[in-house]
């Protein structure tokens, strides 16, 4: 696509999508009394208009059948989440009976580290991202201790070559073989929240998988955001959040993806709860945990109907949009557009006042793009909010916009562009 500087050019990409309609869907945040230009979608996506119906259905469901409602044929509570298995399977490119919904998405990463970190005194190494999101650090390094093991020793992270802010995958494939005979796991993000590089799952996979490792995934920037193939990847386990790309809402309701070849697997640990045990029996309250089959075997909780609502009323936008390639489509142009103005306002002020430290490949990037302001970086960024661009700012110098294809246009991408050039000619 050769991409023009002109009101026209982003109002007639606007007119030819064919997604442009699924914006109504979904509520803005105001400005002024009008929609802010909601470039954000990478922290906290926006409210789907029918998330309120479907949560005021089981609100009624609950005043009108009580606890009669898990079993209820209006309400049908106990199946719920097989609602969501469905649109979510295809998102994340795996069979239904391997994901289920459950919990948030540092507790579900605890509870899968619980069944795939199992150290011993030989092989006890975890390899991840240099950077990686601190709550997965966190959870980590807790891991590590709670087995006796020491966090220096044990976590191994790999970062970018010096002066650089992409990772290669053969950096990764070579800390995995180095590192092979003390190595338990290998635990990466699908797309790194800070960079916006999506890594190359099934390579690090495959490579973990030869050094007798397991192969886990954090999804929270990846899912909704960009195709996912986890089965055919043969990835072990993974773990996503629901409220970014996927607009379920804040703390909305995670979930778990592991591998068929696992379900069986008596090996594994699990922290168990009577939400895990088989649905049939479950009510029999019999002592004894005997896991019901597939991932649904890892839950342990009631399920959180109202939390489940919510995603239900997302998820369904999904299934009604018909793919992640058509998103995919379009959030290449959407954000290979915003890449165009941040290298045209390079050129037309002679210097590279802005640096895009995410990959400039499509393939390796999803809705976001990562900028390192050379100048003026925050005043650049008050700019932007003080005129209703809500975008995401991370010190010292990088503003992180996410412009996302369900609901951003190409006039969106313009209008935050156009603030950019005011905010440059005021600042100078
Ligand atoms: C957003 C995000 C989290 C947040 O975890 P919660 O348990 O939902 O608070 C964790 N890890 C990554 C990689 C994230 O992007």
């Amino acid at each position: 696509m050769i991409y023009q500087d002109s009101l026209e050019f982003a109002q007639d990409l606007d007119e030819q999508d064919e997604l442009k309609h699924f914006r109504e869907k979904f509520l803005f945040p105001l400005h002024k009394g009008k929609d802010a230009i909601y470039l954000c979608g990478n922290s906290l996506g926006l409210q789907p208009k029918s998330v309120q119906e479907e949560i005021a259905k089981q609100l009624t469901n609950w005043q009108e059948h009580g606890v009669e409602c898990w079993f209820h044929p209006e309400a049908r509570w106990l199946e719920y989440h097989l609602r969501l298995k469905q649109p979510l399977s295809k998102i994340l490119g795996t069979k239904s009976e391997e994901i289920t919904v459950m919990n948030s998405l540092t507790v579900n990463l605890h509870l899968m580290l619980v069944s795939f970190y199992k150290p011993t005194k030989n092989k006890y190494k975890i390899i991840m991202e240099g950077g990686a999101f601190p709550s997965d650090q966190y959870a980590i390094e807790s891991q590590v201790n709670f087995h006796g093991f020491d966090p220096k020793e044990a976590i191994v992270e790999v970062f970018p070559r010096e002066g650089k802010y992409i990772l290669r995958t053969e950096d990764i494939i070579s800390a995995i073989e180095q590192n092979a005979d003390e190595l338990a796991l290998v635990l990466f993000s699908g797309i790194n929240y800070y960079t916006g590089q999506m890594f190359d799952m099934k390579a690090i996979t495959d490579a973990a998988h030869k050094a007798g490792a397991y192969a886990g995934f954090d999804l929270a920037h990846a899912i909704g955001n960009v195709q996912l193939q986890l089965h055919d990847w043969n990835a072990d386990f993974a773990v996503w959040c629901s409220y970014k790309y996927l607009n379920s809402g804040p703390g909305g309701i995670s979930g778990i993806y592991v591998h068929e070849k696992h379900f069986e697997n008596r090996e594994l640990k699990r922290f168990t709860g009577w939400w895990g045990y088989g649905v049939g029996k479950r009510f029999l309250m019999t002592s004894g945990f005997v896991p019901a089959s597939g991932a649904e075997g890892w839950q342990v909780s009631t399920s959180p109907i109202l939390l489940m609502a919510v995603h239900k009323a997302a998820l369904d936008i999904f299934e009604e949009v018909g793919g992640m390639e058509k998103l995919q489509k379009k959030a290449v142009l959407l954000t290979g557009y915003l890449e165009y103005w941040l290298k045209h306002l390079n050129n037309k002020y002679g210097g590279e006042l802005f640096k895009i430290i995410t990959p400039s490949e499509p393939e390796w990037r999803g809705s976001q793009l990562s900028i390192i302001c050379k100048r003026n970086g925050k005043a650049m960024f008050d700019h932007l909010s003080n005129n209703g661009v809500i975008g995401d700012w991370r010190e010292p110098d990088v503003i992180r916009l996410s412009p996302v294809p369900l609901y951003n246009t190409f006039k969106d991408v313009y209008s935050a562009a156009t603030l950019l050039n005011d905010s440059i000619t005021i600042l100078e």
